[in-house]
């Protein structure tokens, strides 16, 4: 799966709206969970990421996929996500990004979070591919989320709107577009 580096202008389209997923769009979901586990190729080892965007593998849609707990288990998709509550307390944290190879970038985001989105674990989609039957629930859901989720979701939330990294902060050590 080919991921978009700075400063393809791919990484700067704001993503439509998703309507349907078939069977090929699950399968390209299941592709992206893959690509973050695979192993990083820093020496910080463990896998390569916690959350991918549409937006990162070319995909004009609103959808991104999260594994914060780096568990089969903690594998989720967020279908349209929006954030309907974020607090004004901010945390700021290191953020690395797959488009951004090799730079860490000091963000401020929102400490907690209300997060809607139609959410779907990747158990689930896992079993939709393989069956070839997709008899999944996409009624919408709305969770508080704090720590590395609020971050990890707002992260992927600016992806869908064109937003990466490099507009948020300066590396603190510059990547390969530097
Ligand atoms: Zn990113």
């Amino acid at each position: 799966m080919n991921v978009l580096q700075v400063p393809d202008p791919g990484l700067k389209i704001v993503c439509k709206p998703v309507l349907t997923l078939d069977l090929e769009a699950l399968k390209r979901i299941v592709e992206m969970f893959e690509e973050i586990k695979k192993p990083s190729p820093s020496s910080r080892g463990g896998p390569r990421g916690i959350g991918l965007a549409a937006t990162q593998v070319g995909w004009d849609a609103r959808l991104f996929v999260m594994n914060t707990a780096l568990t089969p288990q903690g594998e989720r998709l967020y279908v349209n996500p929006e954030v309907t509550w974020s607090s004004k307390e901010q945390s700021v944290g290191l953020e690395g990004c797959l488009s951004v190879p090799g730079a860490d970038v000091l963000v401020s985001r929102s400490r907690w979070i209300r997060a809607k989105a139609q959410a779907l674990t990747g158990f689930k989609i896992r079993t939709a591919v393989d069956s070839g039957l997709l008899a999944l629930d996409l009624s919408v859901t709305e969770t508080q989320m704090s720590g590395i989720d609020a971050r990890c979701f707002q992260h992927e939330l600016d992806h869908l709107q064109g937003i990466t990294i490099l507009d948020r902060g300066k590396p603190v050590r510059p990547g390969p577009a530097n």
